[in-house]
């Protein structure tokens, strides 16, 4: 069975809502693991998570708590996938890649450069620092169709299970890392490729990167080989479909979105409420970020999840619904 932690964020109030509705939020903080949210009709809930980061957390505190065990546990050969999630606007993005992915201010670096930092540190203190290969990958997953981000021919990639590696992408782009520059540098070239803009309220996706392969390269050890994979996927905005007042073929493009959102959601729930028998089914073939996610989900394996919320009271609602959604117990 899996480690799960959820956390959530509050990204502080933009100008536009400072500007709009005043400082006043629909947060209040009970400590760093419990808050009271306020709905529209001033009715208060109160919420626990493993960890609650409000408007003033920092980059470096989300990736330590969140991030660092995970990418520790990677090097030793244990999955883990790290997942934001929550509506458009939230703060998905920022707290993965920061303001950007090329970011210079030590202070405002997302959690992907980090992940990659800390990979490598972890790599040259160990022992066996020759021994490693640090590999990436990475595709966004848009109408459900998988696209490869390094090579946009690739523009539906299957995705297969075999018994070395669990689940593969097919022919997916495997880029072969060398340092953290050059991590970088592939990322910001695949995210310059997502179809999706950042200006877009409706039209969204989901970007999941792969990071970390580690083996033996002399043949005689071939036995103890290890594989770390390591996932880390910026979902695609949970608002509901309806409401983003969408029509016509957008408003196909977020239904199907939020299929696959409330398909990740039951398996969640599937592999986290209690009394699971052998038999029960879990329902990962509802979509293609399930399927991706299937081994690191049901797995020996590490997972966290970043609820992002907007902490303005006019998004109390969307809010309130984001936390329902990950509020699972383990
Ligand atoms: P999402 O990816 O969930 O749609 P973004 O990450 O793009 O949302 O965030 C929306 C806006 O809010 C961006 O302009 C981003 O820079 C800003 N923002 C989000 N979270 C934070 C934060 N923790 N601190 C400062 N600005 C933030
Ligand atoms: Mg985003």
């Amino acid at each position: 069975m899996s480690h799960m932690k959820v956390c959530v964020r509050f990204r502080p109030l933009s100008s536009r809502e400072r500007r709009d509705y005043g400082d006043s939020v629909c947060v209040q903080c009970v400590d760093s693991e419990t808050f009271n949210l306020k709905d529209e009709k001033d009715e208060i809930f109160t919420f626990s998570f493993d960890k609650v980061f409000y408007e003033n957390s920092e980059q470096a505190s989300v990736f330590e708590f969140l991030a660092l065990p995970i990418v520790r546990d990677a090097v030793n050969g244990i999955n883990g996938t790290i997942i934001t999630y929550g509506q458009t606007g939230a703060g998905k993005t920022y707290s993965m890649e920061g303001p950007g992915i090329l970011e210079c201010d030590e202070l405002k670096k997302g959690l992907l450069p980090r992940v990659v930092d800390g990979i490598f540190e972890c790599i040259k203190s160990s022992e066996e620092a020759t021994k490693y290969s640090v590999k990436l990958s990475m595709v966004e997953i848009y109408m459900e169709r998988v696209r490869d981000l390094f090579d946009l021919t690739k523009d539906n990639i299957q995705i297969k299970e075999n018994k070395a590696h669990g689940i593969i992408l097919h022919g997916v782009t495997d880029i072969s890392i060398a340092d953290p520059a050059e991590a970088l540098r592939s990322l910001a070239s695949g995210i310059a490729n997502r179809v999706v803009g950042e200006t877009r309220m409706v039209l969204s996706s989901s970007c999941c990167v792969k990071l970390l392969d580690r083996f033996y390269w002399a043949t005689e050890t071939l036995d103890r080989a290890k594989t770390g994979k390591l996932l880390l996927v910026d979902l695609a905005g949970s608002e509901k479909a309806e409401k983003t007042g969408a029509e016509g073929s957008v408003l196909e493009q977020a239904k199907t979105i939020n299929k696959s959102l409330s398909a990740l959601g039951n398996v969640i729930n599937a592999l986290t409420c209690g009394s699971l028998g052998k038999s029960k089914h879990i329902p990962y073939r509802d979509s293609k970020v399930t399927r991706i996610l299937q081994d690191a989900l049901g797995g020996k394996s590490q997972i966290a999840l970043l609820c992002c919320c907007s902490s303005s009271p006019s998004n109390a609602s969307e809010t309130l619904s984001t936390l329902r959604a990950s509020h699972v117990k383990v």
